[in-house]
């Protein structure tokens, strides 16, 4: 006998309900990614129950999703073949707070519902997930090792009870079946489905089929056999193979997929990290820089999976801003599945990943900067203006990140930013301490600038920086190797040793002989200039305008000026 039976949902399910449909309007179609989720677990669970009991396979090992539509009807239902669920089980745990994740929800729940709302994206919601889009839902169970008779139906419109019956399935596993809200039918066409699904669920181990679409006559002469399935989504997680399975053509394509880039990547890293904190990762670096690069709100390239189960995209805890740039996965063994944004915020195991991409992209980069100069050349073309960012941010790899900066330098006549600070450290003069550099705002105004005279002169190499972002780069970066960064165009130039008596001693003649011109001058100028001297600094023009060593540079409050402050 069917044995069934209404039972009401224990109070905080219905509190909860409400709260989910509510809060998770805006991104409604998260209930597919949990349902799959669900399918996919169970079918975990069953291999691994199946390896001390052979026989709970029935002779299907064959373990696989299929997502179905029943236009006339209005649902859409995902079946599996996992392990299933007994009528006590179905009790337990889809008729009380079933998720861990909302289990952890309740206890935190204030009361507040603005405050509640902001929550429960914290939480996940799993298969509550599927009252956002149905107005009721089925699901249909047989555990796996039991009889076809005890199959059991629980259904419920979530407003409260649901029901539970004993039903006869013959296929092992559970079937969820929403009947979708009138507005949100949507969800019955195939195409909408597998861009979903090829969005979420992509990279789940296992098939996820859908029935094959027929069309006109074939569809006429079909339309009484049963549906023919077709895999919907890729099955395997690329990054989970070995990489020496993998070809250069696979990488790319996958680099494609996650970006949609259409052309290759410049290079990769994949790695897998073992040990209390498991997790791999696969990083690309874009050949091309993206048109929101310098967006304010420019997303993030590195998606985030847990356990092959794709939970975000544009996890900007992954990597610091300034590696912005970088694209790809970071799946984690060892993250709740529920993991939100705000969990990532601070998270112990999500910092080290970070620290360890960042090593990984840094360390990918020097090498290619020492073996593939050209190659990293064009790199820096694209990206240097966002890793100068990087001393700023990332206080611990300065160092590294300033030895991968490239330079325009009076080294050479080419106003391409090729020479790198250990190059300049080289060819450093006997007797100079300070690495020389001044910012101007165009290459050829820094080229040009009088107060190179006497670095020419001198045959002394000055940095020429005139990127937009050089300014807070040298704010941030002051040293580099031991070395001071100095700007020639601040405060009384220090040559160090490399001023020779000669200038020591013209420059004191010079204020003695013209103390009345300078007095003059500061007369005339007036509060317009703190100061007029005599400097050493000049070869060929009479004068030039030079700033105290701790004011803002003129280049720093042209380009101020510029942006409206
Ligand atoms: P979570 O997946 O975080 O545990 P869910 O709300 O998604 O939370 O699911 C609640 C529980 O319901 C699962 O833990 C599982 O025991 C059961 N369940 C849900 N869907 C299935 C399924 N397709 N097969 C077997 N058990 C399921
Ligand atoms: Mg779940």
């Amino acid at each position: 006998e069917a044995h069934k039976e209404t039972l009401e949902f224990k109070a905080e399910v219905s509190q909860v309900l409400d709260l989910v449909i509510r809060s998770l309007y805006s991104n409604k179609e998260i209930f597919l990614r949990e349902l799959i989720s669900n399918a996919s677990d169970a079918a975990e669970k069953l291999r691994f129950e199946a390896l001390s009991d052979d026989g709970l396979y029935e002779g299907d090992g064959e373990l696989r999703i299929r997502v179905t539509v029943d236009r006339d009807a209005g649902t859409l239902s995902v079946a599996d073949n996992g392990i299933g669920l007994s009528r006590q089980e179905v009790m337990d745990t889809i008729g009380s707070i079933a998720s861990s994740g909302t289990r952890r929800f309740l206890e935190n729940m204030s009361g507040d519902q603005a405050k509640d709302s902001k929550l429960i994206g914290q939480f996940g919601v799993g298969f509550y997930s599927a009252f956002i889009v149905a107005d009721k839902v089925t699901l249909t169970s047989r555990r796996a090792g039991l009889s076809a008779e005890h199959g059991v139906r629980w259904e419920s419109d979530g407003r409260g009870s649901y029901s539970l019956e004993n039903v006869e399935k013959a296929e092992r596993g559970t079937v969820v079946t929403l009947h979708l809200k009138e507005d949100e039918k949507e969800f019955l066409d195939g195409w909408r489905l597998r861009t979903i699904i090829g969005k979420f669920s992509d990279h789940i181990a296992l098939p996820v089929e859908m029935a094959k679409e027929l069309y006109g006559e074939e569809a006429e002469q079909k339309k009484d056999e049963p549906p023919e399935f077709e895999q919907v989504n890729r099955g395997t997680a690329l990054w989970m193979r070995n990489k020496s399975e993998i070809s250069e053509d696979e990488y790319h394509d996958f680099y494609k997929h996650v970006s949609h880039d259409f052309e290759a990547p410049l290079t990769y890293a994949h790695n897998r990290v073992e040990g209390t904190n498991e997790y791999t990762t696969l990083l690309y670096v874009p050949k091309k820089a993206p048109w929101d690069l310098w967006d304010r709100d420019q997303k993030h390239g590195v998606k985030l999976y847990v356990r092959r189960v794709f939970i975000m995209d544009e996890a900007d805890k992954l990597l610091p801003h300034y590696l912005r740039f970088v694209k790809g996965i970071v799946d984690s063994d060892d993250l709740p599945l529920n993991v939100s944004r705000e969990i990532l915020q601070h998270n112990r195991k999500i910092d080290t990943i970070r620290q360890a991409n960042t090593k990984r992209i840094l360390g990918l980069l020097e090498t290619m900067a020492k073996d593939e100069a050209e190659k990293y050349g064009a790199f820096w073309d694209e990206f240097g203006k966002v890793l100068k960012e990087g001393p700023a941010e990332d206080f611990g790899n300065k160092e590294r990140i300033a030895g991968l900066m490239r330079f325009a330098t009076t080294h050479s006549d080419s106003d391409q930013q090729r020479e790198s600070l250990d190059g300049y450290i080289e060819r450093m003069k006997e007797g100079q301490e300070k690495i020389f550099y001044i910012t101007a705002d165009s290459a050829a105004a820094a080229r040009f600038s009088p107060h190179l005279e006497v670095f020419r002169k001198k045959g002394v190499e000055v940095l020429l920086l005139s990127d937009r972002v050089d300014e807070w780069l040298v704010s941030h970066l002051t040293e580099f190797k031991g070395k001071q960064l100095q700007s020639i165009a601040k405060g009384d130039l220090d040559l160090g040793e490399l001023a020779d008596k000669d200038e020591k001693e013209a420059k004191e003649k010079a204020a003695e002989e013209h103390g009345s011109l300078l007095e003059h001058l500061k007369k005339t100028l007036g509060d317009r200039v703190a100061d007029v001297r005599p400097s050493t600094r000049l070869v060929d023009s009479p004068a030039c305008l030079v700033v105290g060593e701790d004011d803002m540079s003129a280049n720093l409050a042209r380009v101020l000026k510029a942006v409206g402050q």
